[in-house]
């Protein structure tokens, strides 16, 4: 069977997208059990115990069709975040928000700007719906948003904006984002991905939601990273009502499942595992770049739970010599960056154990580790 005829033009530009490995496929190939992750920004604290719990409690209702329109988690969130309910749209992990959003908005005459280095789920929702994407490099590896705004053209009908980016952990201030704002014109749609949010540190750093009666401003945020969710797969958008509508009508009913929206529920009020992922980044953070520092390496500061790091080796081969330690990172090979190593934020055992193991792997390097 030839399927060259049949398959829709624009899916033969997307090319699979490559997950972090899962522990189990390495403790199975490398035959060891010791294996740490550190390679897709996951809690290192796991998920919150009170949103465990609460899913744990509706097992066995597994056969009753989730809440559709996600009310009470809608209604929790609107008055924790200060908005309406009906700016909302919450979807099967923040990737799905942005699958909507090309689903509704992209079609094949349109052009749609991201950064490079940058998230790869905007392209493959950009070239799903055959629009042409336009990637912008800025002078460092971080959002040139002025870069940025300058690429729009006629055609422009978004621009993705991921802050802090990932996989560089940079981030673009208040000041800059409202310039940017100011200078693209009112039919361009900007989406800004704040899957970090609750990690950032930085002061000047800006609260999309703040903009969203601003109708071009869609803001994405996720349950994935700071609350541990990632396996429930749960995330939201906010913006504008007319917006968040023109989402839903592209939605499946029950896209969101009952016990993601009962976790997320219970994970929202949990302040105390909240704030104890917090300080465990920040003080992770801390030794990774004394560690980087002593090492030679360099790396970007981050506002996010990743650091992004210079490798003096193709990154590829690093990662598989950190492999064979037990030790699962991610070559930035697949965002362009053939020399770069991303490493996820882990507990400090865990950070001293990938510090080990990369001292290891540099001072024996012999080119095939
Ligand atoms: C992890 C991540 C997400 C979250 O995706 P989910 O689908 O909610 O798990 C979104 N955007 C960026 C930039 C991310 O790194």
């Amino acid at each position: 069977m030839n399927y060259d005829r049949l398959i829709r033009r624009s899916i033969l530009g997307i090319t699979h997208y490559e997950p972090g490995k899962p522990i189990e496929e390495v403790q199975r190939e490398l035959g060891i059990d010791d294996v740490i992750k550190l390679a897709s920004n996951e809690n290192p604290l796991g998920p919150s115990p009170r949103a465990v719990e609460a899913a744990e409690k509706l097992l066995a209702e597994a056969h009753i069709y989730p809440d559709g329109g996600a009310y009470r988690l809608k209604e929790a969130l609107a008055a924790d975040l200060g908005v309406e309910k009906d700016e909302l749209i919450i979807g099967n992990g923040s990737d799905e928000v942005i699958k909507l959003l090309a689903e509704a908005f992209f079609q094949p005459e349109d052009e749609v700007i991201v950064a490079d280095p940058t998230f790869g789920e905007y392209a493959y929702a950009t070239q799903l719906m055959g629009a042409r994407l336009v990637k912008v490099k800025g002078e460092g590896l971080g959002h040139d948003l002025e870069r940025m705004a300058a690429a729009v053209t006629e055609r422009t009908k978004a621009v993705f904006i991921c802050n802090p980016n990932n996989p560089t952990g940079t981030m673009n201030n208040r000041g800059e984002f409202e310039n940017f704002l100011r200078r693209i014109p009112e039919r361009v749609l900007v989406i800004l991905d704040q899957a970090y949010f609750e990690y950032v540190e930085a002061p000047d750093y800006p609260n999309g939601i703040d903009y969203r009666h601003d109708g071009r401003v869609l803001t994405l945020r996720t349950f994935s990273k700071i609350h541990g969710l990632a396996g429930f797969r749960i995330g939201y958008g906010v913006g504008a009502k007319e917006l968040v509508g023109y989402l839903n009508r592209v939605r499946e009913p029950f896209n969101v499942n009952r016990f993601a929206q009962e976790a997320a529920l219970a994970a929202l009020t949990d302040t105390e595992h909240i704030q104890r992922s917090r300080e465990l980044n920040r003080a992770g953070k801390d030794q990774l770049y004394r560690a980087f520092e002593t090492m030679g390496l360099d790396y970007l500061p981050s506002e996010a739970n990743f650091i992004l790091f210079a490798t003096p080796y193709p990154a590829r081969d690093l990662f598989k010599a950190l492999q064979r330690r037990g030790v699962i990172v991610r070559p930035a090979d697949i965002f362009g960056l053939p020399n770069h190593i991303r490493v996820t934020v882990g507990t400090p055992e865990q950070n001293q154990r990938f510090i080990r193991a990369l001292q290891e792997v540099l001072a024996g390097w012999q080119g095939n580790q």
